[in-house]
């Protein structure tokens, strides 16, 4: 069913239109019209604006119907290059994209130490401009930087406390110091947040998709994209899944609750099973100097490989995976979900059978609609491309995220 938002409550016309190009693929003028109720002189000057500032280009394709001949429309994917940082479990990724959401540069550094060591933003800064000097990308063509965490997230201050707390004397705003050290804009995101709008981004979703994500690493958490915008909240946070109690019971969780869904569901959560069953452990050649993300991936493996007790444990995690993608979907009444994050990316295939039983058999409009559901083709880097797609859709559709300085538009 189509959702056409009224110019006064929608993103701006310009915001619009980019967002259905970008999500149609080739399309013309005509067919703009037809899309967004606007008129036929005010696509035309929009279209032109767009065309001189590089964000839209002729495909120098054609469609004859009737009289004249439609050029046909498509986002320039030069026009700008968004860079996105993930902290993840036990490495940050540093990804380049470019305005399509295609990756033109990446590179890893690891977490020494493993989870329980935060980097240092001097790190964050020398892996960014290590990925972006090697790319040899025009000067004022970086849109800008994201950079995505565990949340909370603070990002009207530029803040991502879980990666400050551990750092003493830390600067007061992530972004400021980052700002300083790269010379480009800078946003902080939650992971869920970051993941949703690349997912968006990188898979042309319609606008007219209510649209979720669920992120699993260091924590299960959801990303909402609504009428093409990020769901927001009041502060950037909503979407907190792993913090819904499942066993009201349960051990204290860091939040500040307890029994919540995260200390049974992630990663970390399976791997702490797993050092409870000792067989399983020699068996697996389960090593306690390894990183939880990559013992995970082990376990993972063995699962999809058919050890039962592996699988056990994959499945316990898949059942409460379940439950809370049912929750999310009842709550928002989601057509498309997407799963993402290094959480998925070896036994991805199994959390999303669940998912999927799970929702047949009992989403609340499954009379009325299906959900679907989808694995990212990247899980792993999923955050990082989500951080650069942020920036550009920030830049180069205005209106349907955070404004970023120095954006496409403007310069
Ligand atoms: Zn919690």
């Amino acid at each position: 069913m189509a959702r056409r938002e009224t110019l006064q409550s929608g993103p701006g016309s310009r915001a619009l239109v980019v967002d259905i190009v970008r999500s149609s693929g080739p399309i013309s003028r005509v067919e703009l019209v037809e899309a967004t109720g606007l008129t036929q002189p005010a696509i035309s000057n929009i279209v032109r604006g767009l065309i001189t500032d590089g964000v839209i280009r002729e495909t120098g394709a054609t469609v004859a119907t009737g009289a004249k001949p439609r050029v046909l429309l498509a986002i320039n994917s030069s026009v700008a290059y968004g860079v996105g940082l993930h902290v993840g479990m036990d490495a940050v990724t540093c990804a380049v994209t470019n305005t399509r959401g295609g990756i033109v540069g990446r590179q890893l550094a690891g977490l020494e130490g493993g989870t329980s060591r935060e980097p240092p933003i001097s790190q964050l800064a020398e892996l960014c401009h290590r990925t972006i000097d090697m790319l040899g990308l025009p000067a004022g063509s970086i849109a800008g930087v994201t950079v995505a965490g565990r949340g909370p997230a603070d990002v009207q201050h530029g803040l991502l406390p879980s990666l400050q707390a551990s750092q003493p004397g830390s600067p007061a705003s992530l972004r400021t110091e980052l700002e300083q050290r790269l010379s480009l804009p800078v946003l902080v995101a939650a992971n869920a947040d970051a993941a949703a709008v690349g997912e968006f981004w990188v898979r042309q979703v319609s606008r007219e998709r209510t649209f979720g994500c669920l992120y699993l690493g260091t924590e299960l958490s959801a990303g909402l994209v609504l009428d093409g915008a990020l769901f927001r909240g009041a502060s950037s946070n909503a979407g907190q899944i792993g913090h819904v109690p499942m066993s009201p019971d349960g051990p204290p969780c860091p939040c500040g609750n307890r029994g919540c869904v995260n200390l049974y569901v992630t990663p970390a959560a399976v791997v702490n099973q797993a050092w409870g069953d000792s067989e399983l452990v020699a068996r697996m050649g389960l090593r306690p100097d390894e990183t939880t993300a990559r013992t995970f991936d082990i376990l993972a493996r063995a699962a999809i490989l058919g050890d039962r007790e592996a699988r056990a444990l994959l499945d316990v995690s898949a059942v409460g995976l379940a439950d809370s993608a049912l929750t999310l979907v009842n709550l928002w009444d989601i057509d498309t979900l997407v799963l993402a994050g290094p959480g998925f990316a070896v036994a991805g295939s199994l959390y999303v059978q669940e998912i999927r039983r799970r929702l047949a058999a009992s989403a609340f409009a499954r009379s009325i609609h299906a959900v679907r559901v989808d694995l990212s083709n990247n899980p792993r880097d999923s955050v990082a491309i989500g951080g650069a797609a942020l920036v550009l859709q920030g830049s180069v559709a205005p209106g349907h995220g955070p404004l970023v300085a120095q954006s496409v538009h403007s310069r």
